[in-house]
């Protein structure tokens, strides 16, 4: 089956009890039993709701894996893989890593007796040298934010298995319609469902699809046990929003290129941060491993005045601005003082974050209007 079909079918089966088409909402946290042990396959909605199941088959099917598992968020799911591990354990995880992720594993899992080192993966000659017999997992997101730094998954996937370490990939900003992890040597994917597979930015959720059984033993062992699960309404939105995926990702696509290519003509943009160019460093394994490069651009300004930056994004009506990303409208950002605030400006800088740097999460609006409406806030 292809993409666009699993983003429709995949998982999915008329309800049993009515034939209604759509995965009803099973708002209910019990099911009653026919007699002690007695049930239809389900005893309690954290362990079990029929709309989180179909939702989990679902995204099971488009990330080309057995097994799926929903959080109540992003990182309730990056939760789930480290409690995995076990004291004395060691992650190397790239440096240029979504904020929230940082963290959790700094300021929740270190004092479990866990070690986090964070290693510049662009050159994964940096994640052998870091490797030893402790190495339990290595934690990959590609493309970066926000600096739309590609990192090589294969080639990651085999330093892994070297040292017998489970490769994990945050998979958010591609999504499973450009980027599929586990084919390319990944032991489990994670995802935002918050952000392009919800699409409509009306849902906090998270996801992990593996393919191996021992690892989805644990996966489901501990969603059941520590509980951070989503809520039947949110399941049914999101298996809502899948339907739509790859015809919202081509567009993202579409509007992200035309808005790049504009961005990188434009006289007072000096750089612009987005994977499709030739020029990026590393476009090569962007297009062996991404079937598109998305609508995810940074870009920064002439100068580098913070000011020139602080006022293109209050300027822009129909961008946004606001964090979060991959909803169908379009916003802009300010990561040196929102998203990247809490880092000092000198270690901010080091990956790229500099004072006039601007992240776009490209809409599906039409894009002359988005152009029209960047044109007017850059003056
Ligand atoms: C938003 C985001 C997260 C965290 O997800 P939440 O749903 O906000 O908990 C993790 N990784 C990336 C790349 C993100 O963009």
């Amino acid at each position: 089956m292809k993409f666009g079909t699993k983003a429709i079918h995949a998982g999915l089966e008329p309800d049993s009890a009515t034939g209604a088409i759509m995965t009803p909402i099973y708002q209910t946290s019990t099911y009653v039993q026919d007699g002690i042990g007695n049930h239809k396959g389900y005893e309690y909605s954290r362990t079990g709701n029929p709309t989180r199941n179909a939702l989990e088959a679902n995204l099971a099917g488009i990330e080309n894996g057995k097994y799926g598992a929903c959080f109540g968020s992003g990182l309730a799911a990056i939760d789930c893989v480290i409690k995995m591990l076990n004291p004395g354990d060691e992650v190397i995880s790239t440096n240029d890593l979504y904020g929230g992720s940082y963290r959790i594993f700094k300021t929740i899992f270190e004092k479990y007796g866990i070690k986090f080192h964070f290693v510049d993966m662009l050159d994964t000659q940096n994640i052998a040298n870091a490797v030893n017999a402790n190495t339990k997992l290595i934690w990959v997101e590609t493309p970066t934010n926000p600096m739309m730094n590609i990192i090589d998954i294969k080639a990651v996937s085999v330093i892994a298995k070297s040292v017998g370490a489970m490769l994990g990939v945050d998979n958010t900003f591609a999504t499973p319609y450009l980027q599929n992890p586990l084919d390319l040597g990944a032991d489990i994917v994670m995802h935002s469902v918050t952000k392009y597979l919800g699409g409509h930015s009306d849902v906090v959720m998270g996801a992990l699809i593996c393919n191996d059984d021992q690892i989805a033993d644990e996966m489901y062992r501990i969603q059941n046990s520590s509980g951070a699960v989503t809520a039947p309404m949110d399941s049914f939105l999101v298996l809502r929003g899948i339907k739509t995926l790859h015809v919202r990702i081509q567009r993202h696509c579409e509007n992200g290129e035309k808005i790049a290519r504009w961005l990188n003509s434009h006289p007072k943009v000096d750089t612009v941060y987005w994977p499709g160019f030739e020029s990026h460093t590393n476009h090569e394994v962007a297009k062996l491993q991404m079937r598109g490069f998305g609508g995810m651009i940074s870009f920064t300004l002439k100068g580098n005045h913070i000011e020139d930056a602080k006022q293109i994004v209050k300027s822009t009506h129909l961008f946004a601005l606001a964090e979060s990303l991959g909803g169908v409208e379009s916003l802009i950002g300010h990561p040196a003082t929102m998203t990247h605030a809490s880092i000092p400006k000198e270690e901010r800088e080091k990956s790229g974050v500099v004072d006039s740097l601007i992240r776009l999460s490209v809409g599906i609006e039409d894009v002359d209007d988005l152009i029209a409406d960047l044109e007017k806030a850059m003056g």
